[in-house]
């Protein structure tokens, strides 16, 4: 078979796994998954009520223009209906990009470690890839521009990173655009700038205007709570978006995404409240870092990699008989570290107490 080359030699994503299968795996009644920085506390009560009232037929197609989410997310942002993408999670408009931009001859510019899709989707589309390493995980902005040569299609940014949670400062951001060549497309990863909470952050959106080779992306996956739903968006200079639009699916974003998205987006007051709650549980796995004197990167996300200084797969292993799915830092370019959600005040405390079974196991069998 006449197989693009490239995919022979790549793994399917890797998601967190499913919390009924860990329960029948280690016989246990209950699992909190801490995997995938998903929101805890779940999604807005208005959201529940616009699904419960859902009167369109799923008989038909859903609306392929996502007329009434782009009115509503047009408002919110106060950009043109014309500057916004939608898409089926962020994850689609990834694969949007690097389809629309990405091809042998080209080259895209990437931190390490950073967020997988870039890179895989890249590979299927037979792009050379420029990964420049982290520093103190955070991006090193310098080097990804002296990446860039005339070939460079698309450089990707992701902040606050994952798997990492280090943001980019508004500064350091700012200098940044200015430098990028107008040829190359930048792409804003803005997945967590919900939960950021640092002075010196900036607000993407606002970016757009003034650079045209920029595209930010959004996700109702974390904060908003929607990620089975599977709705993103990119807002960009609408010459962007329309050349962009072709190489989207006609009917990408689903009915029930389309109509939850709307009423997530219409309760900001949930969106606060899941900020604030999810800082006090920062700080839960902040003070058990500095208690154990683990490293940690201070992260303006939902979610922290702690470094355990052994291998991440075992403490992983350890915290699932526990009942507590978390992420290896081994797929994510920290071998020695895990990659936890922070969870609800509860959730926290049990997979804290959990890893500190862990460092006491461990300590005894060495001593
Ligand atoms: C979760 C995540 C996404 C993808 O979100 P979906 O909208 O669920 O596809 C994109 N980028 C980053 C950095 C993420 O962590």
């Amino acid at each position: 078979m006449k197989w693009k080359e490239q995919l022979l030699s790549l793994e399917p994503y890797k998601p967190g796994r499913p919390i009924e299968s860990v329960k029948k795996e280690f016989g246990l009644d209950q699992v909190v998954k801490l995997a995938s920085n998903e929101n805890p506390f779940g999604t807005s009560q208005k959201v529940v009520a616009a699904l419960q009232s859902v009167l369109s037929s799923f008989a038909i197609y859903p609306d392929g223009y996502a007329a009434n989410l782009r009115s509503a997310v047009s408002e919110f942002l106060k950009v043109d209906e014309e500057q916004l993408i939608f898409g089926n999670g962020a994850d689609n408009l990834i694969q949007i990009i690097s389809r629309a931009f990405l091809s042998p001859g080209k080259n895209t510019v990437m931190a390490n470690p950073s967020f997988s899709q870039y890179k895989h989707n890249a590979i299927i589309d037979g792009a050379e890839i420029r990964e420049i390493p982290l520093i103190d995980g955070e991006h090193d902005l310098d080097a990804m521009l002296q990446a860039i040569d005339e070939n460079t299609a698309v450089i990707w940014v992701c902040s606050p990173n994952n798997p990492t949670g280090i943001h980019i400062s508004r500064e350091k951001m700012t200098s940044f655009l200015k430098k990028v060549p107008e040829e190359t497309l930048v792409v804003i990863d803005d997945a967590y700038h919900d939960y950021v909470v640092a002075d010196d952050f900036y607000d993407a959106v606002e970016f757009v205007n003034q650079y045209k080779n920029l595209i930010v992306l959004r996700t109702f996956s974390k904060i908003y709570g929607i990620a089975s739903l599977r709705v993103g968006y990119g807002v960009a200079h609408q010459d962007i978006i329309r050349v962009l639009e072709p190489a989207r699916e006609p009917f990408n974003v689903n009915t029930l995404g389309q109509i939850a998205a709307v009423a997530a987006l219409s309760d900001q007051d949930y969106v606060n409240e899941c900020r604030r709650k999810n800082r006090e549980g920062m700080k839960q796995f902040e003070e058990f870092c500095e208690e154990h004197q683990l490293h940690y990167f201070p992260s303006q996300a939902n979610f922290i990699l702690i470094d355990f200084g052994t291998n991440g797969d075992e403490v992983f292993q350890y915290l699932l008989q526990k009942g507590y799915i978390v992420r290896s830092g081994n797929a994510l370019g920290y071998a020695s570290s895990v990659r936890v959600t922070v969870g609800s005040n509860e959730e926290n405390s049990g997979v804290i107490e959990a890893m500190k079974q862990y460092l006491q196991e461990k300590a005894s069998l060495t001593n």
